[in-house]
């Protein structure tokens, strides 16, 4: 299995039908970035900043963030990385920084809420990135934003330090894009506002379902109670698919299913054409695009959605398709 998926590397990702599919990876630590080659995706779709601030036994420097940005850079040569900021709080915690007793830490002071509320924390990283990156295309993408106005603080954050470096002199990235992590439903209902604000958006389904199905993804007694392939789950991705195409907005689905086969398929019928995975989720994902008929399988899925059967999840339907082709 491994070795017919390592000879899928070079093979184009285009569905049997015609349509290309960009397929990144989620990284966090150096090392995840040697399955870039290994794997042939084409870039970070992911870069879970927190992981340095998790394994450090203090605040890294702006200095160290930078330097680690940049190996990150180096080490993707031209292609595409989006870092996402900070992710912590919930159940990341940092060691060093004094714990805020919360009953509901997932629902607590975390990701942008943290940022926003301590801007000196994220604006060092917001530095250390534009740094990083001079002379080059920098993505960056926002965790957990609940609205709007969230993300244009953010967004004015970052303005504020751009242009702080520019008067000192420095050299700056060439393109600078931030984008927004769909992952708090509320968003679901401001999505056109959201996607017109944005470079481009990327859904952390997750959280998204965590807390579209109010169950706790840590919690094993809950975390399967649904199904991301039911009718609630897929009409919910589908917003976030049709709307950001009408706004112009690249979207890319980062969450765990853009990893898992039949999901994807799902996810491409709703019209999602680029995801972010683990290096593992390449080869599989890739293996089923490959065989894929895009347009047959959202007619199936599409009017699955809209039929409104008793049928709660889209997987036998899915699950049918898949062994017919
Ligand atoms: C997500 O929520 O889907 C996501 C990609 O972010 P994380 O898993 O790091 O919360
Ligand atoms: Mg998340």
């Amino acid at each position: 299995r491994q070795e017919q998926y390592r000879r899928l590397r070079e093979v184009p990702s285009v569905t049997r039908d015609g349509v290309a599919i960009e397929l990144q990876l989620n990284a966090g630590l150096l090392v995840d970035l040697s399955h870039l080659h290994e794997t042939g995706a084409e870039g970070i779709g992911l870069f879970r900043t927190e992981i340095q601030f998790m394994v450090a036994e203090r605040m890294p420097s702006t200095a160290e963030q930078q330097k680690l940005y940049r190996t990150v850079l180096d080490a993707a040569g031209g292609a595409s990385v989006t870092f996402r900021t900070l992710d912590i709080g919930g159940d990341k915690i940092l060691p060093y920084m004094r714990a805020v007793e919360e009953e509901n830490p997932a629902l607590g002071w975390r990701a942008i809420r943290i940022g926003l509320d301590r801007p000196g924390l994220l604006r060092s990283q917001i530095r250390a990135l534009l740094k990083a990156a001079a002379g080059r295309r920098l993505k960056v993408m926002f965790p957990m934003v609940a609205t709007v106005d969230e993300f244009a603080r953010a967004k004015a954050l970052a303005e504020r330090e751009r242009a702080y470096l520019e008067r000192h002199g420095h050299a700056l990235p060439t393109q600078i894009e931030l984008g927004v992590m769909v992952e708090v439903p509320s968003l679901l209902f401001q999505i056109d506002e959201i996607a017109r604000a944005a470079d481009f958006l990327s859904v952390g389904s997750n959280d998204l379902m965590q807390f579209l199905f109010a169950a706790d993804r840590e919690n094993r007694q809950v975390a399967h109670r649904f199904d991301s392939l039911s009718v609630p789950a897929l009409r919910a991705l589908r917003v976030v698919a049709r709307h950001a195409e009408a706004a112009g907005c690249p979207v890319t689905v980062c969450g765990e299913i853009g990893g898992r086969p039949l999901d994807a398929m799902a996810l491409i019928a709703l019209g999602f054409r680029r995801f972010s995975m683990s290096p593992a989720s390449i080869g599989p994902v890739k293996a089923m695009l490959l065989a894929l008929d895009a347009g047959a399988v959202a007619k199936a899925v599409t009017s699955a959605l809209d039929l409104k059967g008793d049928d709660a999840t889209l997987r036998p339907v899915l699950a049918a398709f898949a062994a017919r082709h």
